[in-house]
């Protein structure tokens, strides 16, 4: 069983549409996939629809969230599966986040524009295609213009937190985020706790608070987390009775990694899909199915 519950499609900010990515799924040797775009459901019909008979797709989606940490509003990725796509909180919440998504983009391509960085927001816009505007679109546009060679690059120089044209969006408190998954029928793991950031938002008191309002488990196996950052989540997932999961946060060129990359034991899968009441796995996956 190989098993990556993190992957985005074009209906974010993915490169592949979701058909396309239920078929290199399967081309990879997938057995379970999780679609999980950003702050939207839209891809999942289409994905439902391409996936190989052999390859179970689940439903999620990753949540833009923030924590309040000494006083500063720090973001936290939160993956929901299984939840029921029709939750009217959950549906306004994702509408209210793509509002969000838009402006900020606008916002900062505005401050781009201003400083003579020779992109538009027509450019970007096209990238995004109707999807929830990400950075990387506008990462993609900063490429056509020459300015970058790849999308990674155009964080490093252009996008990343803190950085010159930086915007902040108005991302969903996390403690609310987790109980409307939960409410919804649905299972929170928090993502890539650990990646990137020089100081982590969340630690070992936080997760356990998080736990006891419905939080699911921990992406420990991220690409963006190093070998000691995963042992220490690991321990700290078994310590909290958090499940451990792995993905491999796929997204088709605009980043470089490989779908199943890293991977979710089969049994931390069956006992994540147990809390759920929301939605099923669609596919020949079954509980114990090892
Ligand atoms: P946003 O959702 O607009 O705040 O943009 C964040 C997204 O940008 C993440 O979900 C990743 O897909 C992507 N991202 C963040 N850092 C990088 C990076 N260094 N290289 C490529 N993509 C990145
Ligand atoms: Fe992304
Ligand atoms: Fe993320
Ligand atoms: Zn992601």
């Amino acid at each position: 069983m190989r098993i990556d519950l993190h992957t985005h499609s074009a209906a974010s900010d993915g490169t592949d549409s979701p058909a396309e990515l239920m078929v290199l799924a399967g081309d990879a040797g997938l057995d379970v996939v999780a679609l999980t775009d950003h702050d939207t459901s839209a891809g999942w019909e289409i994905a439902a629809a391409a996936r190989p008979q052999s390859l179970t797709v689940v439903r999620g989606a990753e949540f833009s969230t923030h924590v309040l940490v000494d006083g500063r509003r720090r973001s936290v990725h939160l993956l929901g599966y299984l939840f029921d796509p029709a939750d009217p909180a959950i549906v306004a919440e994702q509408a209210r986040l793509v509002g969000e998504r838009l402006q900020r983009g606008l916002r900062i391509v505005e401050h781009m524009v201003s400083a003579g960085v020779p992109i538009t927001a027509e450019q970007v816009l096209d990238f995004a295609a109707g999807a929830p505007v990400g950075r990387p679109h506008i990462g993609r546009a900063l490429v056509q213009a020459g300015l970058v060679n790849t999308v990674t690059e155009a964080f490093d120089t252009y996008l990343a937190g803190g950085g010159p044209y930086y915007v902040p969006k108005d991302d969903t408190e996390l403690t609310v985020a987790v109980e409307m998954i939960t409410a919804a029928g649905g299972a929170s793991v928090v993502a890539h706790p650990w990646g990137r950031s020089q100081r982590p938002a969340l630690d070992a008191h936080r997760f356990a608070e998080l736990k006891d309002r419905g939080l699911s488990g921990i992406e420990v196996d991220h690409p963006d987390h190093g070998a000691a950052q995963r042992d220490e989540l690991r321990a700290l997932a078994t310590r909290l009775g958090l499940l451990a999961t792995g993905s491999s946060d796929y997204h088709g060129t605009n980043k470089v990694l490989r779908l199943g990359q890293e991977t979710t034991d089969p049994a931390v899968f069956d006992t994540l899909v147990a809390v759920t009441s929301g939605v099923p796995p669609l596919g020949p996956w079954r509980s114990g199915s090892r």
